[in-house]
């Protein structure tokens, strides 16, 4: 059997997680959690960077950060995942969404524009399967209406994108703000796990305060004040020390992790066409901006129909692919709450794609084999 998913242990997990029980310091905030922090902020240029229990933390940061209330309008894609919206609707947003590319699951950056009213205040770009949406043209319209992006870059770790300038820049990176995530499910992970990516001076120095329950104790660790109290809005967004310890098994791995699932993408890639030659797909593309991270394998089957048979079709041999997501203008929760606008790209994405099962130690022998099984 293959399941669509096996979060990858490096193995050093454990020891990791032993040492930092060892030094008596368990809660959040302590030498893991700060060598992962300088890691990212080092690796991919971000200002200032704090680890959180989830991305869906990391982006109720963000809507926090910018003082998002009842009212204000927040563009983002519909096809995502919940959390992208649910982060900005705790705090009363009006989520405006917009439809995917019709030859890409990423919001069609051409279609924001025309969302932009006086209430709007935030763009938050999804970079679905960690392939980069085009962050010139993102940027230009937010600067233009002097809106915030936030990039959802859930998926995004190790990816980038190469603007108009020539320079190639990180996902995570560009945006006002980020979010990443380390669910079981992503390229790095420690179970539940998530970074806030700050770029914009202005936020770190309450990022801190809403990190800590709204006080201002990272400063007062830091000797800057000499007591420490109640100051702002936050809550508990800082995981503990042996999920820090559990990360930074997985960080100190990241070249070999990321040189695998490059190799099973392009496996993948090589091998679709003849494998399921009965069935009716596209592939993956990818923009000449946008590098490919190994976030996931995908395609897109010709119909609904089309897919139900193509999973099934490999259910019967053993192999477990998955759909995702259910477009959030049609969810239970908010398709009330929506304004009515048909988006069929989304639409279709939500009944044509599909995931490959896709983890580090995934053999391709194994898909061969269970192929190969009649
Ligand atoms: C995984 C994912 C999230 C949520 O991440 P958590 O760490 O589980 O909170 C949010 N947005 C996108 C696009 C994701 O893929």
């Amino acid at each position: 059997m293959i399941n669509f998913n096996k979060p990858y242990i490096t193995g050093k997990e454990v020891h990791f997680i032993y040492d930092a029980v060892a030094s008596g310091h368990i809660s959040g905030n302590g030498k893991y959690t700060k060598i992962c922090q300088k890691y990212f902020e080092n690796q991919w240029h971000f200002k200032k960077t704090l680890l959180t229990t989830s991305c869906t933390d990391a982006l109720e940061m963000c809507a926090m950060l910018l003082n998002i209330k009842a009212g204000d309008e927040v563009i983002m894609p519909s096809y995502t995942f919940v959390s992208t919206a649910l982060a900005f609707v705790r705090q009363g947003a009006k989520i405006v969404f917009v439809d995917s590319r019709n030859d890409h699951p990423g919001m069609d950056e051409n279609k924001i524009e025309e969302l932009i009213t006086a209430k709007t205040k935030v763009i938050v770009t999804v970079h679905y399967a960690g392939v980069a949406c085009d962050m010139d043209k993102i940027m230009d319209i937010a600067n233009k209406h002097e809106l915030f992006v936030v990039e959802d870059a859930a998926q995004a770790i190790d990816s980038y994108y190469t603007g108009k300038d020539g320079i190639k820049k990180a996902l995570g990176s560009i945006g006002h703000l980020a979010a990443f995530s380390f669910h079981e499910t992503k390229n790095i992970q420690c179970g539940e796990g998530g970074l806030l990516a700050i770029n914009d001076d202005r936020f770190i120095k309450r990022a801190e305060i809403i990190w800590e329950k709204g006080t201002n104790r990272a400063e007062f660790f830091r000797g800057e004040v000499n007591k420490y109290g109640w100051v702002d809005i936050g809550s508990s967004f800082l995981p503990s020390e042996v999920v820090a310890a559990f990360l930074w098994a997985q960080i100190e791995n990241i070249d070999i992790i990321q040189k695998r699932r490059l190799e099973i993408w392009d496996w993948y890639s090589q091998h679709v066409d003849k494998l399921f030659e009965d069935f009716k797909f596209t592939k993956p593309s990818l923009p000449i901006y946008a590098t490919n991270n190994a976030h996931m394998y995908y395609l897109v089957l010709s119909s609904f129909e089309e897919r139900t048979l193509f999973i099934k079709t490999l259910k019967d041999k053993g192999l477990f692919p998955v759909f995702h997501y259910l477009s959030l203008h049609k969810s239970k929760y908010y398709s009330d709450k929506h304004d009515g606008r048909q988006l069929p790209n989304s639409d279709h994405f939500e009944e044509c794609l599909v995931r490959m099962p896709f983890y580090y130690e995934l053999e391709e022998n194994e898909i061969l084999k269970a192929l190969s099984n009649q």
